[in-house]
């Protein structure tokens, strides 16, 4: 049941920085489980390495019994929402939804993209705002688009990370038990990297925590400690 399996991961980046150190923890399938810890404690490093967009330098990640060190980006399935959303500005909602489906291997033809970018845009209630370019979006409304996007290739993994951070605290709220829904409505196993403890406690199955570069604590307790 072990679907994520991250093992002795290490990261020293080229300056010789050291922001993973044998980092070690496992995700069953369809959990969504928080990677939470203070800001530079090698989060986004960790989702960067699982996502392929850095080479770890020690240890490995395995997926479904599989490594996915030699599986090139693009061939990984995985699906990532950042911080700052990363939506097209010059493509229409749908557009930007659509996107994934109109290039690279897994192009579709479209009208199958438009309706499969529909049925995402309908769970994560944008349906309306179709024609509207992200830049007339809230920040909530931006959100919601990079999550259907994400979403639209049926990915194996959804990384998530800080996606609430951008938003006021009332939306917060309500976007963090929406995605929760959503999650487990898609099935989908899902990292979220968050800074919030009482976020990580309120969204997750479980809480990877970490703390310079290791990991302090892997469970769910109401006893984390962040500094
Ligand atoms: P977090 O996501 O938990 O805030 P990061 O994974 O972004 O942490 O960063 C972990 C540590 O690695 C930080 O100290 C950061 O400054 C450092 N770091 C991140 N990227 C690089 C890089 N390209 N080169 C050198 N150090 C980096
Ligand atoms: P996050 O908000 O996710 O923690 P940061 O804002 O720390 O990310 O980092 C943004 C970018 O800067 C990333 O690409 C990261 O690799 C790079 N970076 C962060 N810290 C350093 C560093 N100490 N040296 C070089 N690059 C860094």
């Amino acid at each position: 049941d072990k679907f994520i399996q991250v093992n002795n991961l290490e990261k020293t980046y080229e300056n010789g920085y050291q922001a993973i150190k044998s980092v070690t923890f496992s995700v069953k399938k369809g959990d969504l489980v928080c990677l939470l810890g203070p800001s530079g404690c090698g989060k986004t490093t960790t989702l960067n390495m699982i996502a392929g967009l850095l080479n770890p330098t020690g240890g490995d990640i395995i997926v479904n019994g599989k490594s996915l060190l030699n599986v090139a980006p693009k061939d990984r399935n995985i699906g990532y929402v950042f911080q700052n959303y990363a939506l097209y500005p010059h493509m229409t909602v749908l557009q930007n939804v659509m996107f994934p489906m109109t290039v690279g291997k897994n192009k579709k033809p479209k009208d199958e993209a438009e309706r499969i970018a529909k049925k995402f845009m309908k769970l994560t209630h944008i349906e309306e705002l179709a024609d509207q370019k992200p830049g007339n979006l809230s920040g909530g409304q931006q959100q919601r688009v990079s999550i259907a996007r994400a979403l639209v290739q049926e990915p194996q993994i959804l990384l998530m990370d800080e996606p609430l951070s951008n938003l006021d605290a009332r939306l917060r709220l309500k976007i963090r038990e929406e995605i929760r829904n959503l999650v487990k409505e898609v099935g989908i196993t899902t990292l979220f990297v968050t800074h919030d403890q009482e976020e990580a406690l309120s969204i997750g199955d479980k809480i990877i925590l970490f703390h310079n570069g290791v990991i302090q604590q892997d469970d769910k307790g109401q006893d984390l400690y962040l500094e």
